[in-house]
């Protein structure tokens, strides 16, 4: 099925929510979800904690494959299955794990020794491979294939008597980029790693308090957003927090720790109206695009209209920072909406002589054509991945006639894979390392008049207010600031 997100583009991680405090708390966590749709979209799962007649916890949970709305699209589920007042949920596109597997579909739901427990995970575990072995040595069984069972068995096999210890003590052994939710008998806890590759929000709504990826999940539910759980940092929620209003907070790892987040969750993967590691990604997304225009302008002959469009959506907010900007330095230009985009995408089919990319695009976009006939169009797009779909999208707009079309990218070229969470292909097939970097080559091969992409050192400028040596870069500078594993590289783009 082919969903939401723009054929071409790498999928990203999974969304995570959770809520404590609230007697519609599977319903809050229904509309985070969908608030976070675009984090995930190939699977989705709610659970809940409700207590029974004699104030004993029991836990009930609801998943599948597909959207949201789908998923949960019977209302008798809310009423009579997922009741109580806390709740995580999960958004999931498969990064680790057979995306195949239902099994692999979060949250994950336990019981052990010290009660239930259910988890969400947001991220990449750089070493749970070798947790993995070392568990399975020890007599653990794995229902899945994901990652994510690492970290439930680290906690489940523990010593210690006290739930919040074990879960500081896992949490201690495993390494790579993880934001989680969990939930317990009495407690819903997150945790954020100490580089902060992803994001991890508080909010408040009407005394109950909740987690989310991004902040968006809490403006669709009218809640209040309160602060970003710290890299490093773990955070719990109980009846104690409920009646003092303070979090309870316990760091395992320094503040002090060099911090990583991920540069391409501004430059593409969050919502522009999300709130991240600090700002406002809306904000971020116009500066890239400022500093796209300002370092790789575009001229028109004659002082003719030059016609800026985005792809939409995800390069809206960047387009609208080029053509600002681009207007600034003198340039007779306009942002138009030159391409539509259909939100209702199907399956599928091709026909002879047709490629999946090209059916994909034509299904997804259809061109305003007489908005760029005859003029010069400059397209602003995040990033390009394989180039096989902007490839095809250049085709696309080539038929409406232009002028000439210019390509400007507000990212450096993708040369390296991620390991963190983001569903790139494998370095033999991105576009840039196809093409040694060479942007001539590159612009060759997608026919266009002009391509220019964003340096490395502008990417960084672009975000500098969030503090320039604060980002992972690695996708596009090779530079990983984790080690990682040869093995785990191989895992990752073989599942
Ligand atoms: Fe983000 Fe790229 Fe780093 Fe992955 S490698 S965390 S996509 S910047």
């Amino acid at each position: 099925m082919n969903y939401t997100i723009f054929p071409g583009k790498p999928k990203c991680f999974c969304g995570v929510f959770g809520i404590y405090g609230s007697p519609t708390a599977s319903l809050e966590t229904y509309y985070g979800l969908h608030a976070l749709q675009h984090r995930g979209q190939e699977a989705c799962g709610i659970v809940t904690r409700d207590l029974n007649g004699n104030g004993k916890s029991f836990f009930q949970i609801h998943k599948g494959e597909g959207l949201v709305t789908e998923v949960f699209a019977k209302s008798k589920v809310f009423k009579n299955l997922l009741t109580g007042s806390s709740a995580i949920g999960h958004n999931r596109y498969s990064t680790t794990g057979s995306s195949q597997s239902r099994k692999n579909i979060q949250p994950f739901l336990v019981n052990y020794r010290l009660g239930n427990l259910a988890v969400g995970h947001n991220g990449n575990l750089t070493n749970a491979r070798e947790l993995r072995e070392e568990l399975v040595n020890e007599g653990a069984i794995f229902q899945t294939t994901s990652d994510t069972e690492v970290i439930l068995h680290l906690i489940a096999r523990s010593r210690l008597d006290d739930q919040v210890e074990q879960i500081k003590e896992a949490i201690q052994r495993i390494e790579g980029a993880y934001s989680l939710v969990l939930l317990t008998d009495d407690k819903l806890i997150a945790a954020r790693d100490p580089h902060g590759f992803r994001p991890l929000a508080i909010g408040k709504l009407n005394g109950a308090y909740l987690i989310a990826s991004e902040s968006c999940a809490f403006d669709i539910i009218s809640a209040e957003f309160i602060r970003e759980v710290e890299p490093g940092e773990i955070v719990v929620i109980d009846d104690d927090v409920i009646r003092t209003g303070s979090v309870k907070s316990f760091r395992i790892y320094d503040n002090t720790l060099p911090k990583n987040h991920c540069i391409f969750e501004f430059i593409y993967f969050s919502r522009p109206d999300s709130f991240i590691f600090g700002h406002n990604v809306d904000k971020m997304r116009r500066r890239l695009g400022k500093i796209l225009a300002r370092n790789h302008p575009v001229y028109s002959k004659n002082d003719e209209k030059i016609i800026v469009i985005s792809v939409p959506d995800s390069s809206n907010t960047t387009a609208l920072g080029y053509q600002t900007e681009l207007e600034k330095l003198g340039v007779n230009c306009k942002l138009e909406i030159g391409l539509i985009r259909s939100h209702y995408i199907g399956r599928t089919f091709i026909q002879p002589g047709q490629s999946n990319r090209e059916i994909g695009v034509r299904i997804k976009f259809n061109t305003v054509k007489g908005v760029l006939e005859g003029r010069t169009v400059v397209i602003v797009d995040d990033s390009i991945v394989r180039g096989t779909t902007s490839k095809q999208l250049v085709k696309l707009i080539r038929e409406a006639n232009p002028e000439s079309i210019h390509l400007r990218i507000s990212s450096s070229p993708i040369t390296h894979p991620c390991y963190y969470g983001m569903d790139f292909p494998s370095k033999e097939e991105l576009i840039a390392h196809k093409h040694n970097a060479d942007i001539d080559s590159i612009k060759n091969y997608l026919d266009v008049d002009s391509l220019e992409y964003l340096t490395n050192d502008e990417m960084l400028e672009a975000v500098s207010e969030a503090g320039k040596d604060n980002f992972c870069d690695a996708c596009f500078s090779g530079n990983y600031p984790t080690e990682i594993d040869l093995n785990f590289k191989k895992e990752i783009y073989e599942n």
